[in-house]
């Protein structure tokens, strides 16, 4: 069995330390505000008070962190985890943080293996281990990677070397930010013209275009109801990256581009701490 050192217990981090510990794993947290880390050790981990000090004795260290540069703040500098990385140890890099930062994360890693590890699922499919893992990274060390991602998902895709794995998170984000967004607008438009929005979703269900995730969000919808799964501010940061790593390839991404604009108008109406789907606010102008 790996000793696992996860560093970030927000919603995803936490989920996935928990069916680390279930699978047997011995399990070190660190998060930069312990009340988020504490609640873990009743579930059998242990509590670090610094990213080194919960790294030092793992062989493989799983950062699950809000974007890049919180990656960077943890993983950087004299302070930093990597310096008190062993050598053999492995770096799960697991949060999204976009085709740039993951590039430059296999440069910071040094002597240490770096396998770029973004997840697709949300706070529920994290908290039952059925996460999908996107896996980029040297093939020698898949097999030591296995029982870790088995422990958190449901299926690894394995895609190339680092940095693919970010590349096609991103690609899947585009989709996904667009998908919230329509679904807004579709839900929105059912209750303006006196339908119920359940008949759309009833129309929508099984069918090519029925999204299972558009289910999920449409009750949010619907109900007027956004505990965060996946916080609007994220999903605002993943919309940047998308736009971003487009531009620079020449891509007009008009749709990615408006994504960014509604989800920042939710934000700044105060909606950030609330799920995505509370971009639905200000379709709905009741922000
Ligand atoms: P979250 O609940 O907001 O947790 C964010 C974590 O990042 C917390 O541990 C937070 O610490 C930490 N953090 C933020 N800024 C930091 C900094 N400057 N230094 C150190 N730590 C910092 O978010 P989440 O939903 O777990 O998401 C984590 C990552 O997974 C993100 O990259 C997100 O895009 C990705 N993701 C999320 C989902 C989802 O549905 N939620 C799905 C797939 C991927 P504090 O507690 O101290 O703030």
């Amino acid at each position: 069995m790996e000793s696992v050192a996860v560093l970030g217990t927000g919603i995803m981090g936490a989920a996935m330390a928990r069916r680390l510990l279930a699978a047997g794993h011995p399990v070190t947290v660190w998060n930069r505000s312990p009340e988020k880390a504490e609640p873990l050790a009743a579930a059998g981990a242990a509590v670090a008070e610094t990213p080194q000090a919960a790294v030092r004795d793992a062989t493989v260290v799983m950062t699950m962190l809000a974007h890049g540069d919180a990656v960077a703040a943890v993983m950087d500098g004299p302070d930093g985890a990597l310096a008190a990385m062993g050598q053999r140890s492995l770096w799960l890099q697991t949060s999204t943080v976009g085709d740039v930062w993951a590039d430059r994360f296999g440069e910071l890693a040094g002597s240490v293996t770096y396998v770029d590890a973004p997840v697709l699922g949300t706070r529920e499919p994290a908290e039952r281990g059925e996460l999908l893992v996107l896996a980029a990274g040297p093939d020698d060390v898949r097999d030591r990677c296995a029982p870790i991602f088995e422990a958190v998902g449901k299926r690894t895709q394995w895609v190339g070397a680092a940095g693919a794995a970010s590349r096609l998170k991103l690609v899947v984000n585009a989709w996904l930010v667009g998908l919230v967004e329509a679904l807004a607008e579709s839900i929105a438009l059912a209750e303006a013209l006196d339908l119920a929005p359940q008949q759309f979703l009833d129309a929508i269900e099984g069918g090519p275009v029925g999204a299972p995730y558009a289910q999920l969000k449409g009750q949010a919808m619907m109900a007027r109801s956004f505990p965060p799964s996946f916080p609007l501010t994220l999903a605002l940061k993943d919309a940047r990256l998308v736009v971003d790593a487009a531009e620079r390839r020449g891509i007009d991404a008009k749709l990615a581009r408006t994504v960014v604009e509604q989800f920042a108008r939710a934000a700044d109406a105060g909606h950030g701490d609330e799920d995505m789907a509370a971009v639905f606010r200000v379709v709905t102008r009741d922000s």
